[in-house]
């Protein structure tokens, strides 16, 4: 209906014969639709993206762009890969955890456990017994079996992010009450996202003690009394204070008598040799943290949740507050997180063990290979940065391979996109955060640039 519109629009125009006899070889979206390789495209994709691109494809015919009889083979070739607009990124940008990329990457386990809760799975049901079962119950012995400091699952409680975690802590431990914080940690996490503004949506108070720079053991002794709900201890996990500064650790707050609730961040479960300065679950709690709240997203290197371990008495009640039913996390995460627990080292620990001299060979290999094709591409030494929230002020030796600027653009539109840094002029593609078996698939999008 829409190509006899259109014939009926240029036949009139004089002198466009040959546009509208081009035009009238367009072929009708019905029978592209019934294209084979189309007709299988809306089993995968669904009727209106095939739609959507084969409407596409007829519009550049018909503005001359492409012949009449290329417009199927355009349809197909512009077809997205999945029905979500999401795309697959190649991460070169040099920051292991980057927020804007969605965090870690999930190990291949967890992306096999991923599609196998996909249908319907037993997240919730015995399967011996035939009935109910504590949701999300292997995910929760796999993080107790993992940080024994907590005493087993009734000391774990899983939610759908750090700030989630965050929010039952404030609803629980201090509705109506105080919470006492070091000016030091009053922290703005990352798009106007701030620590203090979250737990005061709840209703519980701030007690802000002592100074940016400086916090001492007596400075929360003075604030505290009959209001307090809890001490919030956070990790100033973006950046860092240095010169004349005091900040009181967790083991000293937890000789006040109040709860302490450390939020800890990147989810390291144990201190990590790379890390000094990163603070990890297992000390926190065994220096006496009530709760310790921290990500799964970073460091850990699983799925997006909001991790929550310590006293059982408390997690109970964390895990029976009517909001904890709000902030749960879906089935996807729990077998995503499960798996990233129990299975092989999940990606960005591997990136952070990579020894720099293993980064910097592959990087000459990759700029070899470019230089052969014509590209020019030479290996360079960089410092890439943990980044989402971990460790400020931690550089990691790493390299990249060095193309001119230009480059930045045209690779992150290809597929899978490639998104890397801009550095002194140049388009630097870091390789600390790129899994080596990408490292071919890396060096065809920058050929495809070329051509
Ligand atoms: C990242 C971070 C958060 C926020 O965690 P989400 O999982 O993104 O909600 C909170 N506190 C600290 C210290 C962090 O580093």
């Amino acid at each position: 209906m829409i190509g006899a519109r259109e014939e009926a629009d240029v036949s009139s125009v004089p002198g466009a014969t040959d546009t509208a006899d081009a035009r009238r070889r367009i072929p009708r979206t019905d029978d592209l639709l019934a294209e084979p390789r189309l007709a299988k495209a809306v089993e995968d994709l669904g009727r209106g993206l095939v739609r959507r691109a084969i409407t596409a494809a007829q519009g550049r015919a018909r503005a001359g762009e492409i012949d009449p009889e290329a417009v199927a083979d355009e349809a197909v070739a512009s077809l997205p890969a999945t029905a979500s607009s999401m795309r697959e990124v190649l991460n070169a940008t040099g920051v292991l955890v980057h927020t804007n990329l969605g965090r870690a990457p999930l190990s291949q386990a967890a992306v096999r456990a991923v599609r196998a809760a996909a249908g319907s799975t037993d997240v919730e049901f015995d399967l011996g017994e035939g009935g109910r079962a504590r949701r999300g119950r292997g995910a929760l012995a796999a993080l107790a079996e993992a940080l024994p400091e907590a005493g087993g699952v009734d000391g774990v409680h899983v939610v759908n992010n750090n700030a989630a975690a965050l929010l039952l802590c404030a609803l629980v431990l201090a509705p109506g009450r105080e919470i006492v914080i070091s000016r030091g940690e009053l922290v703005e996490i990352g798009d106007s996202f701030r620590i203090p503004d979250l737990v005061t949506s709840t209703g519980a108070r701030l007690r802000e003690v002592g100074t940016t720079n400086r916090t001492h053991l007596s400075d929360y002794a003075d604030a505290i009394g009959p209001d307090t709900g809890f001490v919030l201890k956070v990790h100033p996990s973006n950046f860092r204070v240095s010169g004349f500064t005091s900040q009181v650790p967790v083991a000293r707050l937890a000789e006040l008598g109040v709860p302490v609730v450390a939020d800890i961040g990147s989810g390291l479960l144990r201190a990590h040799p790379r890390l000094p300065d990163e603070p990890d679950a297992a000390s926190a709690l065994a220096d006496g943290a009530a709760v310790v709240t921290a990500s799964a997203d970073k460091l850990l290197g699983g799925p997006q949740a909001g991790l929550l371990f310590g006293d059982h008495e408390l997690v109970r009640r964390l895990r029976r507050h009517p909001a904890a039913r709000a902030l749960r996390v879906d089935k996807l995460t729990l077998a995503a997180l499960e798996a990233t627990v129990r299975g092989p080292v999940p990606p960005v620990r591997r990136f952070l063990d990579t020894a720099p001299e293993t980064l910097r060979a592959r990087a000459e290999r990759l700029a070899a290979m470019l230089v052969r094709r014509g590209v020019d591409a030479v290996a360079v030494s960089t410092t890439a940065a943990v980044g989402g929230g971990g460790a400020p002020g931690v550089e990691l030796p790493s390299a990249a391979v060095s193309l001119p600027a230009d480059y930045a653009r045209t690779l992150r539109m290809s597929e899978p996109a490639v998104v890397g840094r801009l550095e002194r002029g140049r388009c630097l593609l870091d390789l600390c955060a790129i899994a080596t078996d990408a490292d071919e698939r890396l060096v065809e999008a920058v050929t495809r640039c070329t051509s």
